[in-house]
């Protein structure tokens, strides 16, 4: 590596920009876009920091949850995907609304023993237990001032070498990451002294199977048909997506990956790690050994019943909550106060994005619902004006393999 690079976490903003401008080679109007997104003078949120990258945000409106109505705001840069939140709101508001429970709010944590005799280790922290959950309590003391605090520890065998010390902790109102870790360094220092094998490491865990919420909604049958089809056929289709989606695990990513669409979207906004949730959801569906749908879809007389457990360990306060400005804003006007209002919100419009994937899938298919969608965002990637859009969507729409190259024709037609 060139020496010109060392230090470079050291170097003032305008000297790191200068770099990157000389070894990328970029132009002034470059460098102004870079300039303008800053919005970090301290830089100290994350390492080497030069600029601020713009998603775009929207809001999901009427997405009922408990009883109560809620906007959620959506980071995403996908088109469609809040159209879809919201579309699924509806017919989900139709049945009651989406009803959320949060089963538990504990994080877990592990250290990671070698060469440790399995038994001995088991009857050891089942014997000190209470002096353990002391020590890992005595090293983040404010976690028992905000009501939560280090829970139990269980130990598991890995294999023949490996042994796994587990650590669960009611993290309050935050996801808990830091706390956990310092916690089960601490506990590591302590077990270094009594006794004899190796700890590989000492770090949480992102498997959350106990930050999981319960979702569940109808949609009355009705509420389904579409013009050629009944609101009966359609449930029944949807049914039949559902279980495909238990069966084969190529399906099942996708049916999680259009549960994320609406997941990671709100996790954004919220100012949360949407890694540790990604990680969370996708370990938890495959939990059974078989990766697998999260949500399942079932009919009755009336309707179609909706549920699905997810974890979904955030925190309403701590990491980036109090850094990103618009977090509070987009709390407010999700109107949620807590963790586990957020973690509901975040869970239900997961719920609610599955099924409007789901009934677009078993009807038209996916490509025709987003396709004004897909031409709107390929025609603004190709310089169309907002005043254009019409225009070259409706040109768009009459060609069979509407591309960048037709949108760049259309515009210097209509320009002409
Ligand atoms: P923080 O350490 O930023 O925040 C937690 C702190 O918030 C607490 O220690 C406490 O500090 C304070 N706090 C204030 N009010 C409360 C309350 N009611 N309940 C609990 N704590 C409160 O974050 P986390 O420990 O939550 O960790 C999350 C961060 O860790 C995220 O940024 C994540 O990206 C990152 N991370 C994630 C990892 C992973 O997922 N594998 C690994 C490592 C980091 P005080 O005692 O000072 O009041």
């Amino acid at each position: 590596m060139d020496s010109k690079w060392n230090h470079f976490y050291k170097k003032p903003f305008q000297k790191r920009l200068d770099l990157i401008a000389e070894e990328a080679g970029l132009t002034p109007d470059q460098l102004d876009l870079i300039k303008q997104q800053f919005s970090q003078p301290s830089g100290q949120v994350i390492e080497n920091y030069v600029t601020d990258f713009g998603l775009p945000q929207g809001v999901a409106v009427g997405v009922v949850v408990n009883g109560h109505s809620h906007l959620v705001p959506m980071v995403t840069e996908e088109p469609s995907v809040i159209a879809a939140a919201s579309n699924g709101s509806r017919l989900l508001a139709a049945g009651g609304g989406i009803q959320a429970e949060v089963a538990s709010q504990l994080t877990g944590g592990q250290i990671i023993i070698k060469n440790g005799a399995f038994s001995q280790l088991r009857a050891f922290v089942a014997d000190h237990q209470a002096e353990m959950i002391e020590i890992a309590n005595d090293s983040h003391p404010s976690i028992l001032s905000y009501g939560g605090g280090a829970k139990r520890l269980s130990v598991r065998q890995l294999d023949s070498t490996f042994t796994s010390i587990d650590l669960m902790v009611d993290t309050g109102e935050a996801m808990g990451a830091n706390m956990i870790n310092t916690m089960l360094e601490a506990l590591s220092n302590w077990l270094r002294n009594q006794m004899n094998a190796e700890i590989t490491m000492a770090i949480l865990t992102n498997y959350a199977d106990e930050a999981v919420v319960h979702v569940s909604g109808k949609v009355p049958l009705a509420q389904l048909a579409t013009q050629s089809m009944s609101g009966q056929v359609v449930g029944r289709r949807i049914v039949d997506a559902s279980q495909v989606a238990q069966l084969d695990f190529r399906r099942a990513a996708t049916h999680n990956k259009g549960i994320m669409n609406g997941v990671d979207a709100a996790t954004i906004a919220f100012g949360n790690d949407w890694r540790a949730v990604e990680s969370a959801v996708h370990s938890y569906a495959a939990r059974t050994g078989a990766y697998k749908g999260l949500s399942t879809w079932q009919m009755s007389d009336k309707d179609l019943i909706g549920q699905m457990d997810l974890p979904v360990p955030i925190g309403f306060v701590g990491g980036a909550n109090k850094v990103l400005p618009l977090v509070a804003i987009n709390k407010q006007i999700a109107a949620i106060h807590n963790t586990q209002e957020e973690m509901a919100l975040i869970a239900a419009v997961g719920l609610a994005q599955n099924l409007a994937a789901l009934k677009a899938l078993v009807t038209e298919g996916i490509q025709k619902g987003h396709m004004n969608l897909q031409l709107k965002s390929l025609a603004l990637s190709n310089g169309a004006q907002d005043f254009e859009l019409p225009q070259v969507i409706n040109q768009l729409r009459q060609l069979k393999n509407p591309d960048s190259r037709a949108v760049k024709q259309i515009l210097k037609t209509i320009r002409r």
